[in-house]
């Protein structure tokens, strides 16, 4: 039987991306209280062991070669470098001749066992939601210790060493990180990370939307000014 799951194969610019979520439960270490996927009962940020992974990559295969992917997006429920088989699953695809891209909350990018495991993903995406200590303690609820200060530069000091491409997904929060001081304090952070491109979000879905999301014309705003930045780098 296999745990991974997916989404239908959607077409990205000109390549086929196959998504695949790889974790059976979510697995994050954190447990931001806006999370799409729910609570995290217990929050790691060490590898485990789930079922044997055999009938996972049989189905994942067929996937492939049934949707004609190009591109594997590894996008789980949580942070899927905790999961033990990840180098496996990514050798598996790469041995295919197909590019791999991986979602992680970019917390664990600065830890030796990541990096290389990491560092063989095409396409890194790590993310950022909000900009103070006060609110990442508060809001991300992280495993007991992490600081956003080590959180960034954790994503810098990964994509510095990293030759794929580094890409930063920033989602503005309404009453977190969408004033013009919370902006100038993302930008520095872009600078800071120097990613290949950013993708600026904001809060989409319905539950959390009238209390987080912010407007279309203040998320066209924001995007702007974050945007039009990275190029000055
Ligand atoms: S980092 Fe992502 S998966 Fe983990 S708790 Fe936060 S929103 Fe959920």
């Amino acid at each position: 039987m296999s745990n991974f799951s997916y989404k239908d194969i959607y077409m990205e610019d000109v390549r086929r991306v196959l998504e695949v979520n790889i974790l059976p439960e979510k697995h994050c270490n954190f447990d931001c209280i806006f999370c799409p996927i729910g609570r995290s009962q217990n929050k790691v940020d060490t590898q485990k062991s789930f079922d044997k992974i055999d009938s996972s990559l049989a189905e994942l295969e067929s996937k492939i070669e049934t949707g004609k992917a190009e591109l594997i997006f590894i996008n789980s429920k949580g942070e899927a470098l905790v999961h033990d088989k990840i180098d496996d699953i990514i050798d598996f695809v790469k041995a295919k001749g197909l590019q791999v891209r991986l979602l992680s909350n970019g917390y664990l990018l600065s830890r030796e066992e990541y990096i290389e495991i990491s560092n063989k993903c095409d396409e890194v995406v790590g993310e950022i939601k909000v900009i103070t200590e006060e609110d990442f303690q508060k809001v991300q609820r992280p495993i007991e210790g992490y600081t956003l200060a080590e959180y960034i530069s954790n994503m810098a000091s990964f994509n510095k060493q990293y030759k794929g491409k580094f890409i930063f997904e920033i989602t503005i929060i309404k009453g977190y990180n969408d004033d013009e001081k919370s902006i100038e304090k993302i930008k520095a952070v872009i600078k800071e990370i120097s990613p290949d491109e950013i993708i600026v979000a904001r809060m989409e879905e319905d539950r959390f939307k009238k209390k987080l999301g912010i407007t279309d014309e203040r998320y066209e705003e924001i995007s702007k000014a974050l945007l039009d930045d990275v190029w000055k780098f």
